[in-house]
């Protein structure tokens, strides 16, 4: 049977009907989430090559949605940047890490955090009044918190994104590069932004089987920088192994913990659990 196009044409526009619906429901279901919170932090362990020690973790968006249960950042964030509601997901995020942080010192662990900030987030006006705000409300010390952004941000399509990155710098936050080789080859930008850190992405895991020239490219880029490093991705006791010979000290990864509750997180730290 021939398919007549016009009934391809229809089939089409239904599809895409379809992906707008689920796309609002999405965004009202969102919305709703914020309203009454319905969001949580995990934290996920960066560790020592050297001594399996939890150095530093990541703190990672869950949505406790009380009918699908737990959904993952990949299912909203997109969602969430695409609408705009990245920006008051974020001041949430922010202030709840900062408070971990707060508590952690009080707790006298000398433990910094790291979270992830949309390129939309960069360029919202009030996300910098917010993140020079929370040391005071929050009791928070800036030194100790990460902003991990992606290197599209650095590479142009944000206005302002030099001098907002150097506003938060000013105040005392480290600034990282997150998911690092993932998507751009152009590495001029790195000359220009104050860079503390950066994340080899995780993809890169897979060529440490094959040699590992690539990490090892981005090991001496980094040294070269004096950025400090860390390797994301990490499953492997290979994969550990590889990087401790090659000078790459901190590691995160499903090996040594995958995300877990703040508490959890807490207790880790008390008992400093080994591989
Ligand atoms: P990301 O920043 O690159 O975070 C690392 C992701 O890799 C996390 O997924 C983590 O659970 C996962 N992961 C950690 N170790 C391993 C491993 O050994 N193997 C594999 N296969 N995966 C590993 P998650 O939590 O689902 O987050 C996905 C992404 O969502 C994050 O990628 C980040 O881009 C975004 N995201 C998460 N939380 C936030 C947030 O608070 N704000 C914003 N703007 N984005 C967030
Ligand atoms: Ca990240
Ligand atoms: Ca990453
Ligand atoms: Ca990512």
């Amino acid at each position: 049977a021939k398919t007549d196009p016009m009934d391809k044409c229809v089939r089409f526009q239904q599809q895409m009907r379809h992906l707008r619906d689920e796309h609002l429901a999405i965004k009202k279901d969102l919305e709703r989430a914020i309203q009454v919170n319905e969001f949580t932090l995990e934290y996920q362990p960066i560790a020592s090559t050297l001594t399996d020690r939890v150095i530093s973790a990541e703190a990672l968006i869950r949505w406790c949605h009380p009918e699908k249960g737990l959904i993952y950042p990949d299912e909203f964030i997109p969602i969430a940047e695409e609408t705009g509601l990245i920006n008051e997901i974020g001041l949430w995020v922010n202030r709840q890490v900062a408070h971990m942080q707060a508590r952690l010192a009080r707790l006298n662990y000398d433990v910094p955090l790291s979270l992830n900030v949309s390129p939309r987030q960069l360029s919202d006006p009030h996300f910098v009044t917010h993140m020079r705000a929370l040391p005071e409300e929050t009791g928070c010390n800036p030194e100790m918190i990460s902003l991990e952004l992606t290197e599209s941000v650095l590479l142009g399509d944000i206005p302002n994104a030099f001098e907002t990155l150097s506003l938060l710098k000013r105040t005392g936050y480290r600034i990282v590069i997150d998911d690092f080789g993932a998507g751009y080859s152009n590495l001029a930008y790195l000359h220009n932004y104050p860079i503390d850190g950066i994340k080899i992405d995780r993809m890169f895991m897979n060529d440490i089987a094959s040699g590992g020239a690539i990490v090892k490219l981005i090991l001496s880029l980094a040294n070269a920088l004096g950025a400090e490093v860390v390797a994301e991705g990490v499953e492997t006791i290979e994969q550990r192994a590889w990087l401790l010979e090659n000078g790459c000290h901190l590691f995160q990864g499903y090996l040594y913990s995958k995300p877990v509750p703040e508490e959890r997180f807490l207790s880790m730290l008390e008992t400093q659990v080994q591989i």
